[in-house]
């Protein structure tokens, strides 16, 4: 038998999460059935999605059970293994977060080739983190090269990454992200062609404005509410728009009203691109390889927030909320 410890919902948040809802509980792995391995976990993400699991109805993935362990995406080592497809040592990538050992099917993991790249990289850059800046920025936005882009949350996970995939494909870039060392970070470390800190700015539609006065040809969304609104008011005729996230909304207990000027996406003719990666699968090899030499020529860079064991993940995740975070969150197991 392995001891593990794994992190539960207690009870469904009202609002912003608070760590009360969470609960640590030791459990005993038996050794892996038929057709099972037992993993260690080494790394695990966190992601402002989890929020949504959170609730009771279904979006699309069902939501987290009470009293069950939570979800998300791992990467970890086989420590033993009773099916020929993986063997101990071996590296797999499963939706088994939150815990630090686990049994699981080997169909149900995905074997990790690093090829050059750190393991907790398939986590971020070259992971779904990774995926999901590329399939918005490229295939959906249609990002030719010399666009003005503008990136929402421009200093996370997915918006870091947006950001150093449209400085190398030749655009200009502008991010927004909260607080001065925030925009000095997008400036000095991605190379952003300007940064506003939202928090700062009365008028977030005035700062993009001033900082595109030719205009905005893509917007990638991470955040909704008024940098969507911003946007809107800034973009050119025909501008593309990646709607990857609104974590502007997530916490809060009622919707929040539509942007008030969504009648500029018919009189500019925007495009406005709502996705789930999920659905994005079949673009993974394309971006894999991209991403391996961009990588690799240093064209891209992992920016990650790392916190040291499970007793840390609560706390982190809460912190995603707060902007706590610069690159991809995660927790080292
Ligand atoms: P991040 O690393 O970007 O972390 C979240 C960031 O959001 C914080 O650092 C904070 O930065 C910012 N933030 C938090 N609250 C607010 C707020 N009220 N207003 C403005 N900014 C806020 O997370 P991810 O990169 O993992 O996710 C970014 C977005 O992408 C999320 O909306 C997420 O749901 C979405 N997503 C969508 C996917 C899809 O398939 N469509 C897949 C993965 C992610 P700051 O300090 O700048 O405020």
């Amino acid at each position: 038998m392995t001891e593990t410890r794994e992190i539960h919902l207690k009870t469904r948040p009202v609002g912003t999460p608070t760590p009360d809802i969470f609960e640590m509980k030791t459990v005993r792995l038996p050794p892996p059935a038929a057709g099972e391995v037992q993993v260690r976990n080494t790394w695990m993400s966190l992601d402002p999605s989890m929020r949504g699991r959170m609730y009771e109805a279904k979006s699309y993935v069902p939501p987290f059970q009470i009293g069950e362990p939570l979800e998300g995406r791992a990467i970890g080592r086989v420590i033993a293994s009773n099916d020929p497809a993986l063997a101990v040592g071996d590296v797999v990538s499963s939706t088994c977060g939150w815990r630090e050992a686990f049994n699981a099917p080997a169909d149900a993991l995905e074997k990790i080739e690093p090829g050059g790249l750190p393991d907790e990289a398939f986590l971020g850059v070259a992971g779904l983190t990774g995926l999901t800046a590329y399939v918005g920025l490229v295939h959906l936005a249609e990002l030719k090269p010399g666009d003005v882009v503008f990136v929402s949350a421009a200093s996370g996970a997915v918006g870091s990454t947006v950001c150093q995939i449209a400085k190398l494909l030749g655009n200009r870039v502008i991010g927004s992200a909260g607080g001065a060392a925030k925009t000095e970070f997008l400036l000095s470390e991605l190379g952003v062609d300007a940064a506003i800190d939202y928090k700062a700015e009365p008028s977030l539609s005035k700062a993009l404005r001033q900082a595109a006065p030719e205009g905005i040809d893509v917007y990638f969304d991470n955040v909704g509410g008024a940098h969507l609104e911003a946007a809107l008011t800034c973009a050119n005729t025909f501008a593309r728009f990646a709607l990857c996230g609104m974590i502007s909304t997530y916490n809060l207990d009622a919707p929040a009203p539509g942007p008030k000027n969504i009648m500029l996406a018919v009189t500019k003719n925007i495009t406005l691109r709502g996705y789930i990666i999920l659905n994005y699968a079949h673009l993974k090899d394309e971006f894999q390889a991209r991403m391996r030499d961009w990588y690799a020529a240093g064209r891209i860079r992992k920016i990650q927030t790392v916190s040291e064991g499970l007793d840390s993940a609560v706390d982190a995740f809460l912190g995603l909320f707060e902007g706590r975070n610069l690159g991809k969150t995660l927790v080292r197991l």
